[in-house]
Formats: structure tokens, C-alpha cells, sequence
């Protein structure tokens, strides 16, 4: 009898074993979750500088600062893409032709702040360096362009 209770009791609907065993979720799964969600709002962070830099400049300084403490925090990576939109010194949204620059130099890419007044060199990879060469063909010191195909 109490044992035909206990077992309509598991199959009705008011106990809901995922919410009873919630606590026993793995750690991983609740890293991942971290990460997730950190990467999504790196996302919107640095979505919103861009918006926002051009009515408020110290609102998309803001943003770097709270986009960096996410990543720091869990634990992640700053994306390439976001690594080159802000000064690794001070900390401050660039825009490129407004409060930075961003050339290319003796193979490397220089991020200046005119903030702070420093650089960033970030060297060209082999590889990139490699799929830069292929676009513009060099023989012997002299150019020769490619081949064209008929
Ligand atoms: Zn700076």
C-alpha cells in the first residue's frame, strides 16, 4: 500500500525529480554555463561602446571596464575581435581616427591611444604574414602579379 503510494507519487507531476536533484548538477555544466553567458555579455558590452561612444565617450570606457571584469572572472578569453577596440594600458574605448589609431608597421599592427599616449604592437602571425604574401606574389625582389586565368 505505502509502497503503491510512493510510486504514484514519483510519477505525478508535483515531483519534479530535475528540480529535486538540481543541486547534484556537475560542475562542468555549471563552468560552461558561466562561460556562456560571460561571452554573451562581452557581446552586448562591447555592442553598446560602439553605440554609445559617439554621444558619451566615458559610457564606452565604462563598458570595457565591466566587460573586463566578466572575463576576468570567468575565467575566459577576451576575444581577438574585442582585445584591439580598446588601449591595454588604460583601459579606454578606441575608435580608430577619434581617440586611437590602429596601423600596420613593419609587420605588426600598432594600436595607439591618444589618451594615454601608448602603443600596442601585436606581431602578424607567420601564417597571416604567409596569406598576406600570397595575395601580392614576390619573385627575386620583384613583384609579379599572378597569373590571370582565362
Ligand atoms: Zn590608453
Amino acid at each position: 500500500m505505502v509502497l503503491a503510494r510512493g510510486i504514484s507519487l514519483l510519477g505525478s507531476r508535483y515531483l519534479n525529480l530535475r528540480s529535486l536533484f538540481g543541486f547534484m548538477r556537475s560542475n562542468q555544466s555549471k563552468k560552461e554555463d558561466v562561460k556562456r553567458i560571460a561571452k554573451e555579455r562581452l557581446d552586448t558590452l562591447f555592442l553598446q561602446a560602439r553605440k554609445v561612444f559617439h554621444v558619451d565617450q566615458s559610457r564606452a570606457h565604462r563598458y570595457v571596464d565591466l566587460a573586463r571584469k566578466i572575463q576576468m572572472k570567468a575565467k575566459i578569453r577576451m576575444p581577438r575581435e574585442y582585445k584591439r577596440q580598446y588601449c591595454i594600458h588604460c583601459y579606454s574605448y578606441l575608435v580608430s581616427g577619434v581617440n586611437g589609431s590602429i596601423r600596420v608597421h613593419n609587420s605588426k599592427i600598432v594600436i595607439s591611444c591618444f589618451s594615454c599616449k601608448k602603443f600596442t604592437r601585436i606581431p602578424l602571425t607567420l601564417r597571416r604574414r604567409k596569406m598576406v604574401a600570397k595575395k601580392v606574389k614576390v619573385v627575386d625582389g620583384k613583384r609579379k602579379d599572378r597569373p590571370r586565368r582565362r
